[in-house]
């Protein structure tokens, strides 16, 4: 059905050049390159189809003629972000047409409202700047700001902070969602409350780019606090770390976000980055950052935590409060994933319930053991989100997939799920049956049939065959 033969292209071509002008239809070679993949780990990433061409409109409406014409001509388009996803997710795996949301990028603060009415193309980073000039905050914040709105909003992302302020999810009041037959909905509005019926902007949120095209949102906005500071909580043994993480969630304190990794894992990311971890005791970290309005808060709140963290075992915490001091400690703790990627196999992103954490790194250790593999495992203790890189370890992809379906089959069986915040995309699909009955499965199949008849947009993704 989607094979393009040179006619069909030729004719297509032409007619996209129509509606978007010549210089927005990308065919050379080397102008595609980077289209054809995202930040997935090389050894799961799926092979592109480069029988593809590139389209970067310029409105919602230029969107939604293309997307009449991918319908006319029976061709799958796949929207595409920032390309940092994890999943393969915006990857064209048939002949097609990448639909770049990067020229979509107005910003609007409305100060008074305290919302950001956004275009998709947008980055996070660039967002985040915007915002921070309104003197107001945009509170979540995945990990690469050079995500998009889009991409973000269509795979719900979480991040570390996620322990306070929840995910993409919680600060989308509207959207405005380009049908893959053209049809263009705006849904919800700038109030905080909006009851109208099926909340239906919630089923685009999250649906990876296979329902809708999200071309503009309108974000909730938070006032800034201006005060942070980040602790370091270092243990001998993992199970008083996640003790402590425990009971500072029991304590009524919030921190903006717990994260958890051990000495092997920091070290690795510090050397990486030609930087030195800067804690000399323990092997289990907690790494804590608090933010508040008033800074007398922060010492309070800091004081507690460290008296708590002391009753469970902590050795000598580390604070920084200058802004400097913390953004070293954040930045060798974000750069994890870049000081592992170039041998990781595939990042999981396994999530449990909070109270079963110290189980799932049980229950990973032993898999270590019966496969003599190093699986370093961090994260997002506050939430239960434990980020695991399997790495290519001279074995075969055979048994790095047997390793990751155990992986998979312990956290499922703690009650967890496979993904907790980089989705489906491409390369879960074949995983997707071991946690969804055939009856929710089903029940996606007829959502995205009526949305999508023809299955043109990101074909291949999410719903399992
Ligand atoms: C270093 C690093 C750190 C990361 N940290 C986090 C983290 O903390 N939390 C987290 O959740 N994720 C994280 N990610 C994953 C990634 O940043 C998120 O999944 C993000 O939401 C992807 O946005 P993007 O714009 O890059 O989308 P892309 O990668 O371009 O696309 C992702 C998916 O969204 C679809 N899509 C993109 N734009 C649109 C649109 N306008 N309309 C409809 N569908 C669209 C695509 O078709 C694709 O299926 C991280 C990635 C990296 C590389």
């Amino acid at each position: 059905m989607f094979i393009m033969d040179v006619d069909k292209y030729n004719s297509l071509v032409k007619d996209l050049k129509e509606i978007l002008g010549d210089i927005w239809v990308v065919e050379e070679k080397a102008a595609i390159e980077r289209y054809l993949c995202d930040e997935t780990a090389p050894p799961v990433r799926p092979p592109p189809s480069t029988k593809v061409v590139v389209v970067k409109p310029g409105s919602t409406e230029e969107v939604a003629k293309v997307l009449k014409l991918a319908n006319k001509y029976n061709v799958p388009v796949y929207p595409r972000g920032g390309g940092t996803g994890l999943v393969g997710g915006a990857i064209p795996t048939k002949p097609g047409i990448i639909l770049s949301l990067e020229r979509l990028v107005n910003i609007c603060i409305d100060v008074d409202n305290m919302v950001a009415e956004v275009e998709a193309g947008v980055t996070l980073g660039k967002l985040i700047e915007e915002v921070e000039k309104a003197n107001l905050m945009f509170p979540p914040h995945p990990g690469d700001e050079g995500a998009t709105i889009g991409g973000l909003i269509a795979c719900n992302a979480g991040g570390a902070r996620a322990v306070r302020t929840g995910v993409m999810r919680n600060y989308v009041l509207g959207i405005e969602v380009v049908l893959p037959n053209g049809d263009i909905l705006r849904l919800g509005c700038k109030t905080i409350k909006n009851n109208m019926g099926y909340n239906l902007a919630h089923l685009f949120i999250g649906s990876e780019g296979i329902l809708g095209v999200i071309t503009k949102a309108y974000l909730r906005l938070y006032p800034r606090w201006n005060y942070t500071a980040t602790i370091v909580l270092p243990f001998n043994d993992r199970v008083s770390a996640f003790r402590t993480a425990k009971k500072i969630l029991h304590s009524g304190l919030s921190p903006l976000a717990i994260e958890y990794f051990d000495r092997k894992v920091i070290e690795a990311s510090a050397k990486h980055l030609g930087l030195t971890w800067p804690v000399s005791e323990g092997d289990a970290f907690l790494m804590l950052i608090l933010a508040e309005a008033l800074e007398d808060v922060i010492y309070l709140e800091l004081e507690y935590i460290d008296k708590l963290a002391r009753s469970e075992g902590s050795l000598e915490p580390v604070v920084a409060q200058r802004e400097d001091e913390q953004k070293t400690l954040l930045k060798i703790r974000s750069e994890i994933y870049s000081a592992l990627k170039d041998k990781t196999y595939d990042i999981l992103d396994t999530t449990v319930p909070i109270g079963l954490i110290d189980d799932f790194i049980k229950g990973l250790i032993n898999i270590e053991k019966k496969y003599d593999i190093w699986l370093p495992a961090y994260g997002h203790v506050g939430d239960g989100n434990i980020h695991v890189h399997v790495p290519k370890h001279g074995s075969s992809s055979e048994t790095l997939d047997k390793v990751i379906d155990e992986i998979y089959d312990l956290a499922i069986r703690l009650g967890g799920t496979i993904t907790g915040e980089h989705g489906i995309g491409f390369i879960r699909r074949k995983y997707v049956r071991k946690i969804l009955g055939d009856e929710w499965i089903n029940l996606m199949k007829s959502i995205k049939h009526i949305v999508d008849p023809n299955n043109i947009l990101n074909p291949n993704k999410v719903i399992p065959d």
